[in-house]
């Protein structure tokens, strides 16, 4: 079984088609799972959200999607998130802003658990480092658990039968194979990347391999930037899409 996992979209729509284009050429998967943030920060939010209704994606709620739909406080936000935010639920219909609201904070899948932050605090907490993967895992009725939020792909790593943990980047060159240990992991940023690489982000899990593998995608950055400024949301969104921040 193949699962494309995908996270962060944050309404990136050129960034979200090429992304379903890079996975449809390298053949067939048999799920979609998103975790979270389908929508802020960018200026396609009703056309994100269907495409990723289309894909039948199994999804989970992000900080954005719930700031959107006014179950999260925009207080708790920065200013030009909150903004874009406020702008992204303005443009959504009511349909579409309940789908959101419905989300779960948390899924079991198999062998893996999925939340947006982290499994303890799936809204707001940015798992960053091995100490909190170690805490996370600890939490999980599954072996494994997947993660989006801090738009970084990143694997923690949890040796069966105690040692040190062990962390990396997730990437085409090495891909994680889940054998040996407990792992929690983030595919990276659809929509707004931030490890200073400016191409959309996402994994692919492999069962028959029981392997993840990340994978960059280059997507129309300057029609996505248009489309913000077009939008009158704050310049700053646009510009770091460029920069992979
Ligand atoms: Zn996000």
């Amino acid at each position: 079984m193949r699962i494309a996992l995908i996270a962060d979209i944050h309404s990136n729509l050129e960034a979200l088609e090429a992304v379903l284009w890079d996975v449809e050429r390298r053949g067939p998967v048999d799920a979609w799972w998103c975790l979270g943030d389908i929508v802020g920060y960018g200026p396609d939010p009703a056309a994100c959200l269907r495409r990723v209704r289309e894909l039948e994606a199994r999804c989970i709620a992000g900080n954005h999607d719930w700031g959107a739909v006014g179950k999260v406080a925009l207080t708790e936000f920065n200013r030009a998130a909150a903004e874009a935010c406020r702008w992204n639920g303005e443009h959504l219909g009511a349909g579409e802003r309940a789908f959101l609201a419905d989300l779960p904070l948390t899924v079991e899948n198999g062998i893996f658990t999925l939340a947006h932050g982290s499994p303890r605090d799936p809204i707001w907490e940015y798992l960053l480092s091995p100490e909190q993967a170690q805490d996370c895992l600890a939490l999980l009725r599954t072996p494994h658990g997947l993660v989006g939020h801090s738009h970084l792909p990143l694997w923690f790593g949890l040796p069966e039968g105690g040692g040190a943990l062990s962390y990396g980047s997730l990437n085409e060159e090495a891909p994680l194979r889940l054998s040996g240990g407990r792992f929690i992991l983030n595919p990276g940023s659809v929509g707004q990347p931030r490890d200073g690489d400016p191409r959309a982000a996402y994994a692919i899990y492999d069962s028959d391999a029981n392997a993840v593998t990340g994978y960059r995608v280059e997507y129309d950055i300057a029609a996505v930037q248009a489309k913000v400024v077009a939008a009158g949301l704050p310049a700053t969104l646009a510009q770091r899409l460029s920069m992979g921040w």
